[in-house]
């Protein structure tokens, strides 16, 4: 079939999984220190780790049901990094500097035997001999089942991502008519497990559940006070598939504006360099919340985040249009540990990516032709 003839929502997708390059290993081998820093100066802290490509869920802002339907080719199973292997880079991964890694996917509680993966990072130890800020990103529809598995495999905590208490809004939202309450019992069986705090992430997209931030930050600080932090994220232009428009976005200054009238909060200071959330705290001790402004207020200075895709592919950035191929040289080219070490630190210390930024000063270039790797893909 000629390319003309595929429509381009298909072909446009299929190209950019596939696009990579092969990292060149470096002629000398240097042991990794501990600290790698990019072109610009930022420190590798923090890994993402897509372990699956598919959901259970079409959000409308990630996986859109008409693009992700029954005709879309997910990854074969034989694409996907094993545990195996995805331990071999993430250890290499923490020799450089990282000392957070989440689990993400699309929905990684669908990939089996996560906890397998789970208890495999949980024995890595940073260059001092910490443990990891070991964590994971889901959508809470199998956590229920799944809470006490994962703690006792060695996770720390979860984040979960739920944008409406109301059950209409969010069957609509989630588009497969998933109801709020099993989520909910998702929530209370991480926090029985041991999994707190846990963060919830809440995706606002103006004139879909803005009318929900009140409702949302309401009921997490009556429920459970600061053992659950609320954020509320900027609906971002990741991808290519989900028709962002700016009028869809709702600045985090509304969001804070709109909880202040209701509930008075004040600013904290970070935790941590790099931290994606600007958090607040509510003045009447009733625990704090978070707002990431991705869009409004751009955090490329101070971004430590890599991504591994699904199978094995690395991102600088959540606006990439091209990986760098780990797995070809775990497979392929049977790197040595050292080789692969060299690889990585060549990759990283190349990197230039603020996309964010640039987009702030409205010049924003995602790679060859304005394409961006798809959010399910390489995760949030
Ligand atoms: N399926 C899991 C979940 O939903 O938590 C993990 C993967 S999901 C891609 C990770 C995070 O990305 C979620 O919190 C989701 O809400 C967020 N996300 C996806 N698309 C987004 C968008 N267009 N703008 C902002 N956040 C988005
Ligand atoms: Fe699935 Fe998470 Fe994307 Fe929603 S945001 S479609 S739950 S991967
Ligand atoms: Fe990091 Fe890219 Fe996001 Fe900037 S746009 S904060 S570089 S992931």
């Amino acid at each position: 079939m000629g390319e003309a003839s595929i429509p381009a929502n298909v072909i446009a997708i299929a190209d950019l999984r596939y696009r990579a390059a092969v990292p060149s290993i470096p002629a000398t081998l240097r042991p990794a220190s501990g600290l790698l820093t990019d072109s610009q100066g930022r420190p590798l802290r923090d890994l993402r780790i897509s372990v699956t490509d598919r959901c259970n869920f079409r959000c409308s802002y990630c996986m859109p049901k008409d693009v992700f339907d029954r005709d879309y080719a997910f990854l074969p199973q034989s694409s996907l990094l094993s545990f195996e292997e995805i331990t071999r880079l993430a250890t290499v991964f923490v020799s450089h500097g990282v000392q957070k890694i989440r689990l993400t996917g699309g929905e990684p509680l669908l990939r089996r035997h996560l906890e397998t993966l789970v208890a495999l990072l949980a024995q890595l130890r940073t260059p001092h001999g910490r443990p990891l800020d070991l964590t994971l990103t889901t959508n809470g529809s199998l956590l229920a089942r799944k809470a006490d598995a994962l703690r006792h495999a060695g996770l720390r905590r979860v984040t979960v991502s739920l944008d409406s208490l109301d059950d209409a809004v969010f069957r609509r939202m989630n588009d497969v008519d998933f109801p709020v309450t099993d989520v909910l019992a998702g929530i209370d069986a991480a926090l029985a497990a041991g999994l707190g705090p846990i963060k919830v992430n809440m995706v606002v997209k103006r004139g879909t559940n803005d009318g929900e931030i009140v409702p949302m930050a309401r009921h997490f600080r009556e429920r459970y006070g600061s053992r659950i932090v609320l954020r509320f994220i900027e609906y971002m232009d990741v991808g290519n598939t989900n028709g962002w428009r700016m009028e869809h976005v709702l600045p985090s200054a509304d969001v804070i504006e709109q909880l202040g009238t209701v509930f008075p909060l004040e600013p904290l200071g970070a935790q941590a360099p790099g931290e994606t959330a600007q958090r607040w705290r509510y003045l009447d001790g009733g625990g704090e919340i978070g707002v990431i402004s991705s869009v409004t207020q751009a955090f490329c200075r101070d971004c430590n985040r890599a991504r591994l895709s699904t199978e094995g592919r690395l991102y600088l950035c959540l606006f990439a249009s091209q990986g760098h191929d780990l797995r070809h040289l775990l497979r392929e080219a049977g790197a040595s540990d050292a080789e692969l070490t060299g690889a990585i630190a060549e990759v990283w210390t190349g990197r230039a990516d603020r996309y964010s930024e640039l987009r702030g000063r409205g010049i924003a270039q995602a790679g060859s032709g304005g394409r961006k790797v798809e959010m399910h893909y390489i995760g949030g």
